[in-house]
């Protein structure tokens, strides 16, 4: 287990690059941005806003644009965007999870308030067939260039673009946390829309050596709200956690007990990177921004 020499992004991230001097392709990215003309780009994107209308109104379309929204930072951020920065008109598409909070649902009707329409396309799963994964899959390149449709990455325009600007933005348009939890049960206070990811972060972390706190401490160093050592901490005080609450939650909608559950997660541990205690606790055998070899 390897870790990024800049961040605390480890080599346990599937399909993750290092470049020659040990640095993840994230860290590099970030590097990036300081030579990229953003103001070419913002022109560039607004081209596109100015074509997206032009062919909305040959093909007397009411909206311009597709938007897949949860309603959280992210999305509110992308929606207010389009409309006021590129003066688009757009259709939000939203796939309810199942079990949404009520912090999930307020974001949603909070992106009504401020005047957008919504489809909701998926209001909980019985059962999984081929047509209910129909929306996790991508459409057909061919069919997407015939029709004209262009997909566009945001962060990849927008200069602002940030996990803390876009937070205080969504934040002040109306959108709200998790703000009555403890970061010992949640790990961060972002994915507002379900609690069932609570849950899986923690999976992850067992899986892998890294969670939710990991991914949010290798934002604030990227972006420079973090030394290593601060972003050190912050991993080793709330990486992995997952509260009672969280864990009933996961339970009650799987249908199993708790017994049942962590009889289930002890079988996908990586016993390479975790060993028992002798409470019966997973603890890691590698200590958090240090290379640890796997025997
Ligand atoms: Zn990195």
């Amino acid at each position: 287990m390897k870790y990024c020499k800049k961040c605390l992004q480890p080599d346990t991230r599937p399909n993750i690059l290092f470049d020659e001097h040990g640095v993840c392709y994230a860290c590099l990215y970030e590097e990036s941005k300081a030579s990229i003309d953003w103001d070419a780009r913002f022109n560039e994107l607004l081209n596109i806003a100015k074509n997206a209308k032009a062919e909305a109104k040959k093909r007397g379309n009411i909206y311009e644009c597709v938007i897949g929204v949860s309603g959280g930072k992210d999305s509110t951020f992308q929606a207010v965007y389009a409309k006021e920065k590129l003066g688009l008109r757009p259709l939000f598409i939203n796939c309810v999870p199942d079990e949404i909070t009520q912090i999930g649902q307020h974001n949603i009707d909070n992106l009504n308030k401020l005047g957008f329409d919504i489809k909701e396309l998926i209001d909980g799963i019985d059962g999984v067939s081929e047509d209910d994964m129909y929306f996790y899959s991508m459409p057909d390149l061919d069919e997407m260039k015939q029709k004209g449709i262009r997909a566009i990455f945001l962060q990849y325009y927008a200069k602002e673009w940030s996990q803390v600007l876009n937070a205080d933005f969504s934040i002040a348009r109306g959108i709200k946390g998790r703000m009555d939890d403890d970061l010992h049960d949640i790990g961060r206070f972002t994915a507002l829309d379900s609690d069932l990811q609570i849950a899986n972060q923690m999976i992850k972390y067992l899986k892998f050596g890294f969670g939710f706190a990991t991914d949010e401490a290798c934002y604030d160093i990227r972006e420079g709200r973090l030394g290593r050592e601060d972003a050190l901490w912050y991993v080793n005080e709330y990486d992995g956690l997952c509260g009672e609450k969280y864990i009933k939650i996961a339970c009650d909608y799987l249908g199993i007990s708790k017994d049942e559950f962590f009889r289930v997660v002890d079988g996908f541990v990586n016993k390479d990177l975790f060993y028992k205690d002798e409470n019966g606790k997973w603890k890691p055998k590698f200590k958090v921004g240090q290379d640890f070899n796997i025997n």
